[in-house]
């Protein structure tokens, strides 16, 4: 159910200075306990051998006595007593040999496991953010890993001095239970996601809540690299240009993150309630570059929605099917009546000829539903 994937490593002096201190600081406690659990034995041949909890719970002390063991990564100490308490469960059920002593020639890595947000890749999985040391530059050998499926990490060192992390994923083959159920989804901008089933994700209005303060910012940018322009100085050295440059930057990723995190959940939910997902080709006009802001945020979400669900689909066994969206707006999904081109204004309107009262999102999202179906049978 899971699968390790390689990623090299590249610290800097200082995190690999602290990679270093971890592997000793975890080799320390492994050997630690365990000559503690031999002794232990030695004196007293009858006594029971110490549960994992038992041995996690002298962790504390040991920190006590030897306080740098604060230095490092908690977890990579805590994992370090699981593996030797591990260990020892193989040996007495026969299929290992004796935990041995680590010695420093050997066993250059250590493991930490994850907690909350303490592991993840940047959005373009180019650091991995990792306890203690922070965002480490890296390169995976897979295009893409999801944060959400990390389990956990062994960070090591070749021989040859390099680098490596091995992060262990959740599989992808986790396919969802089958509902049965087909549902067709229309994307908007006054509201994100709209159902066949009747459903309305509403937009999040990033635009209006950000649109101020990025207005300000940009502002003071644009002013400041004029000023640094007239004064003869390098942008670079422009330390107020700068500032105003990474407020900039600060607030468009914080929408960028914000927007991520809503689609995340809206594709999730959707992946789990259907088997067969039906979408609009984005439409051309769509993908345009606008500088609208709430028109741009609306055509990236829609483009990440997109991606995010056929992503999910595809590993949690689900059909997506795209469709043209070919007067999806105009028919009526009742009985298929084409009364024509409708302004954007008009929400709500009458079927003139089978009378069905329709929600303008509503029943393009039918359409779109009923066009899908209609393709997955002609396959
Ligand atoms: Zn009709």
């Amino acid at each position: 159910m899971y699968k390790g994937i390689e990623c090299k490593l590249y610290p800097n002096q200082q995190q690999a200075n602290i990679i270093q201190m971890t592997f000793g600081h975890t080799r320390f406690i492994w050997n630690q306990m365990l000559g503690m659990l031999n002794e232990r034995y030695q004196n007293n041949k009858d006594l029971k051998m110490l549960s994992y909890s038992t041995l996690s719970s002298l962790i504390p002390q040991l920190k006590r006595e030897y306080a740098w063991l604060k230095d490092v990564d908690s977890v990579a100490i805590q994992c370090s007593v699981k593996r030797l308490s591990e260990t020892f469960d193989r040996f007495f059920k026969g299929f290992c040999r004796y935990p041995k002593f680590k010695s420093k020639k050997h066993h250059q890595s250590y493991l930490s496991t994850i907690r909350g947000q303490n592991i993840r890749l940047n959005h373009n999985q180019r650091y991995i953010k990792l306890p203690k040391l922070g965002w480490v530059k890296c390169k995976p050998s897979v295009r893409y890993i999801e944060n959400e499926r990390i389990q956990s990490v062994t960070v090591k060192q070749r021989a040859s001095g390099k680098y490596v992390i091995s992060v262990l994923v959740a599989s992808e083959n986790q396919a969802l239970a089958k509902t049965g159920k087909t549902i067709g989804i229309d994307l908007g901008v006054s509201d994100f996601a709209i159902t066949s089933d009747g459903h309305k994700y509403p937009s999040q209005k990033l635009h209006l809540k950000y649109q101020q303060q990025l207005h300000y910012w940009e502002k003071r940018m644009a002013r400041r690299r004029l000023k640094a322009k007239a004064a003869g100085i390098d942008l670079k050295d422009a330390k107020n240009y700068q500032k105003a440059r990474k407020q900039v930057a600060r607030i468009h990723k914080k929408i960028a993150d914000t927007r991520k995190d809503y689609i995340h959940k809206i594709t999730t939910e959707l992946v789990k309630q259907y088997d067969v997902l039906v979408i609009e080709d984005l439409k051309a006009s769509n993908i345009l570059k606008n500088h609208k802001l709430a028109r741009s945020i609306a055509s990236q979400s829609w483009r990440q929605f997109r991606v995010l669900l056929a992503y999910k689909c595809k590993i949690y066994g689900k059909e997506l099917i795209v469709v043209n969206p070919y007067k999806t707006s105009q028919k009526c999904s009742n009985c298929g009546h084409d009364s024509g081109k409708k302004n954007l204004d008009i929400r709500q309107w009458r079927c003139p000829s089978c009378h069905t009262e329709h929600d303008r999102d509503i029943n393009a999202a039918k359409n779109i539903r009923n066009i899908g179906l209609g393709q997955a049978l002609v396959k």
